[in-house]
């Protein structure tokens, strides 16, 4: 059986996912291996090989059925996989800086592979677990992580753009400060920018500028007592499922920066659906239909024909980006003719 393979490359572990040619994932759940991205380029792609063995050792196939494999990984990179001259979180080691990793692993495999960054993938998913993958639908998705990654779908494909920042969604400035219960605050991204999506909905964002917002106006708060925001910050979203009002507050924050965030591609794009998923929205079902309306309260009021756009909640969120970067490779496998 010929198959398509999705590698999804992070920080610490790769995670892969195996499709076939009638669109069925033959990995359910995470199928990770570690990344060791840190040690370099030829450490890591021996990870990569040994660990897609792996994964198709698996089901039962070997590395002979697959035909094309789809990689995504962390950017910055080109929208053709040459990862950032200048280096970045995920690959600091010197060796990176500038490195082919698509052209890399074909090398390595002598398969055909494609590329995508990680949130432009997780769009992708998220796009065909609702349409399919042939389908002219419009989506947008927004991923909410340590960052703010995402993508936009139009005609079948991701919009890559000019040098691969097409959907860079984290780093759209947003009118903030019309959300209530947030004034005075300057909420600052790592890119620079004061205001941006990422700035407010995002895990760097509780951690640099929520909590250290709120937690003076909850003096007796658990979350105060740690000393080390950064910690604290990775426990706002458990908290808040819970209920505790400081760490719901935070997230009705989120969920509005997103609303507004939602407005601007509503009046831009006029697409078929949003979508956000992400680690924070790894919740109860409860949770993310709070959630879900706290973004559409967020939401100035629409005209008649857009109020109807759905908001989804992205399915399986934690193997988005593996079965994204597939779908990528399915599309190429199906115009090279070798699926
Ligand atoms: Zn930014």
């Amino acid at each position: 059986m010929d198959v398509v393979a999705g590698v999804d490359l992070g920080g610490t572990a790769i995670n892969y996912t195996l499709l076939n040619g009638q669109e069925k994932f033959l990995i359910e759940g995470l199928c990770e291996y570690p990344a060791l991205s840190k040690e370099g380029p030829q450490v890591c792609l021996q990870q990569i090989e040994d660990g897609l063995k792996m994964a198709v050792q698996s089901v039962g196939l070997t590395l002979s059925n697959v035909v094309v494999i789809g990689l995504d990984t962390p950017g910055p990179a080109s929208s053709a996989g040459v990862l950032s001259a200048r280096g970045s979180t995920n690959f600091a080691h010197p060796d990176w800086a500038g490195f082919d990793i698509r052209e890399a692993v074909a090398r390595r495999t002598g398969k055909p592979v494609t590329y995508l960054n990680d949130g432009n993938a997780g769009a992708l998913w998220g796009h065909y677990a609702l349409f399919g993958a042939a389908n002219q639908a419009t989506s947008i998705s927004a991923v909410i992580g340590t960052g703010l990654g995402g993508g936009v779908i139009v005609n079948n494909g991701v919009v890559k753009g000019r040098k691969g920042f097409g959907g860079e969604l984290g780093h759209v400035l947003i009118p903030y400060q019309s959300i209530r219960g947030i004034e005075g605050l300057t909420p600052q991204c790592n890119c620079g920018r004061i205001g941006d999506l990422e700035s407010l909905c995002s895990l760097t964002a509780i951690g640099k500028s929520l909590l250290p917002y709120f937690l003076p106006k909850y003096p007796d708060h658990e979350l105060g007592k740690t000393g080390d925001l950064d910690k604290a910050a990775k426990l706002v979203r458990g908290l808040a499922e819970q209920g505790d009002p400081m760490c719901r507050e935070i997230f009705r924050v989120q969920a509005h920066a997103l609303g507004l965030f939602f407005d601007e591609m509503v009046n831009t794009f006029d697409p078929e659906a949003l979508i956000v998923g992400g680690g924070a929205l790894e919740t109860k079902e409860e949770f993310q239909c709070w959630f879900l309306d706290e973004i559409r309260a967020g939401m100035p009021p629409q005209r008649e024909e857009q109020a109807d756009i759905p908001i989804y909640v992205m399915p399986n969120g934690d193997t988005a980006g593996a079965r994204g970067a597939a779908i990528e490779a399915l599309k190429l496998a199906r115009q090279s003719g070798l699926i």
